[in-house]
């Protein structure tokens, strides 16, 4: 039985104030919800204070990115072993990283080796754009993608996998639950060919892309959609905490076949 795993990616939202006033808000109510792993990422500069706020409680930290070199000349970039001492997990291969910052499937496959090497989770992103949605190659794409962010990691290392359709990120327009669990169910089978049926078996894999309050329950109910990870909706206490228990009472109740 795979934990379900709600991760609030914040994006570039929240000064420190807010973040500290977004965690407050949410931190006793995500604390009382047992049988799911939740994980907030808020922006590198409210981790350190958000790490504290959340101490001693059951909820996890993540980052939003990372470089993959481990100190030196490489100004504004945070190191894997910076974030080792903060946090427990880190968001690699975001579609916003990959548009707006030119990263590459290789450096992606760097980050994804380091960030294990530092004893971090990588959350790692893959999912299609509208035109190849279109053109039916989701499936020839995210195996591209998993395979060459893990082309690195030999042997395997603990990781999350998050299916993040472009289309649907920031969107409003989310994929189906279906479109999800098939999808889903891909990524998992190629982590099986390159490790094992165990490995795939075990790993938490997430749907990612206009999850709100409203529709979470059409993800979470499919056998092979693990959890979410959360953008827009995770900055909403009340939304967040509702994403948050619906998984629980779903995946702990009754599962599709
Ligand atoms: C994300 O940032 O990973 C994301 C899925 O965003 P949103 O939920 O806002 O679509």
């Amino acid at each position: 039985m795979r934990i379900p795993l709600i991760a609030g990616n914040w994006k570039m939202n929240t000064t420190v104030d807010e973040a500290i006033s977004l965690i407050r808000e949410m931190r006793e109510g995500l604390d009382l919800i047992t049988g799911v792993e939740k994980v907030v990422c808020p922006p590198f500069i409210s981790l350190l204070t958000v790490g504290e706020i959340i101490e001693g409680s059951s909820i996890k930290l993540g980052a939003q990115n990372m470089y993959y070199e481990e100190r030196g000349a490489y100004t504004g970039e945070i190191s894997p072993e910076m974030l080792a001492g903060l946090c427990h997990f880190v968001i690699l291969g975001h579609s916003e990283r990959r548009q707006h910052f030119g990263e590459t499937d290789e450096d992606i496959s760097r980050k994804v080796r380091a960030a294990l090497k530092a004893g971090l989770k990588p959350i790692l992103c893959v999912g299609e754009s509208l035109e190849e949605n279109e053109a039916g190659i989701t499936q020839e794409v995210v195996t591209t993608q998993v395979k060459a962010a893990l082309a690195m990691v030999r042997p395997y290392g603990e990781l999350i996998i998050a299916y993040e359709p472009l289309w649907a990120i920031g969107t409003g327009r989310a994929a189906s639950g279906e479109q999800a669990d098939s999808t889903i169910g891909i990524i998992r089978q190629v982590v099986s060919e390159l490790y094992s049926k165990g490995i795939a078996q075990a790993m938490p894999i997430l749907y990612g892309g206009s999850v709100t309050s409203a529709n979470i329950a059409e993800f979470v109910s499919w056998p092979e959609v693990d959890g979410a990870l959360v953008g827009g909706a995770s900055l909403n206490a009340a939304e967040f905490l509702s994403i948050v228990s619906q998984t629980v009472s779903i995946k702990g109740g009754r599962a599709r076949d």
